[in-house]
């Protein structure tokens, strides 16, 4: 699918990773889109894009890959539409990644896919589920607010500090991302396939273990973790830490008060106070 921009072309490719099965151990810690990510060298979807840039290269092209703004280049190709949640909809639902191509040379426009209908009118689930209101209206997000950016990107972990206290009951057991305004929209619905594994996605799932993460020595962490997650910097197992204590608090399980109680002595500072506030909260 391509769009012609001036004497040059995006080739926009959306790709469904509702064909991967989901470890249910970590479907409510880890956004579904982190777990199939297309980024690593170990996944298909890298090895058909490193072809596909050598295929254009080859045709004489030179590539920028993924530099515009990489939904709305797919809703000009004709690819979906965007749904009140934001999220690029298309035959695969919304669980689909985008990878553009910015290529030097002028690319016949093939048309637009396929129809894909609007959100059905009066639909606001996707809405009223947004634990954090980051969602306030069709198209409306406040981005400071998503639990995804609170839980890798926020201005208070860049700046060494804890998620304020008002968000952290509101992120529920999410370590990083957030997948809800995507689970209850009836445009999902039945769009998850699960038919084949994404490679060594098995092996990470002991690692994301809540009681395993707050007592994760860093060599693990930069070795199993970090490598897959990079969102969170290599400096960043405190953080990883802080989510897993307010997932604790939050899971509403008795099982986790040892590991919490036993955080309040961690090494980093913040994880204690974060322990300190949990602690606090269940009453330890
Ligand atoms: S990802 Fe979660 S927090 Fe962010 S807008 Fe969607 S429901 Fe709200
Ligand atoms: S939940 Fe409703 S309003 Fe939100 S994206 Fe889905 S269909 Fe659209």
């Amino acid at each position: 699918m391509q769009l012609i921009l001036m004497n040059e072309s995006i080739i926009v490719c959306v790709r469904s990773y509702s064909k991967y099965d989901i470890p249910p151990e970590i479907n409510k810690h880890i956004g579904k889109l982190y777990l199939f990510e297309r980024r690593l060298e170990c996944s298909k979807e890298y090895s058909d894009d490193n072809r596909f840039e050598s295929f254009l290269n080859d045709n004489g092209m030179h590539t920028y890959k993924n530099g515009v703004a990489a939904r709305w280049a797919a809703v000009k190709a004709g690819l979906g539409v965007f749904g009140n949640n934001n999220f690029l909809y298309t035959k695969f639902g919304s669980w689909v990644s985008i990878d553009t191509w910015l290529v030097d040379k002028e690319l016949e426009y093939d048309g637009q896919a396929e129809k894909i209908a609007a959100c059905p009118p009066n639909c606001r689930r996707c809405i009223d589920a947004c634990p954090t209101k980051a969602l306030s209206g069709a198209l409306l997000m406040d981005m400071g607010k998503c639990v995804a950016q609170l839980s890798y990107f926020s201005t208070e972990l860049y700046s060494n500090k804890l998620i304020p206290e008002d968000f952290r009951e509101k992120m529920g057991t999410w370590l990083y991302g957030c997948d809800i305004c995507q689970d209850v929209c009836p445009r999902n619905k039945n769009k998850w396939e699960a038919t084949e594994r994404f490679p060594n996605l098995d092996a990470l799932t002991a690692f994301i273990k809540l009681e395993n993460i707050v007592q994760m020595d860093e060599k693990t962490f930069l070795e199993t973790i970090q490598p897959r997650f990079w969102y969170i910097e290599k400096d960043g197992l405190w953080i990883w830490k802080c989510n897993a204590l307010q997932a604790m608090v939050n899971s509403d399980d008795a099982e986790y008060h040892k590991y919490i109680k036993a955080s309040c002595t961690d090494e980093n500072e913040n994880v204690r106070k974060m322990a300190a506030w949990a602690c606090k909260k269940l009453g330890l």
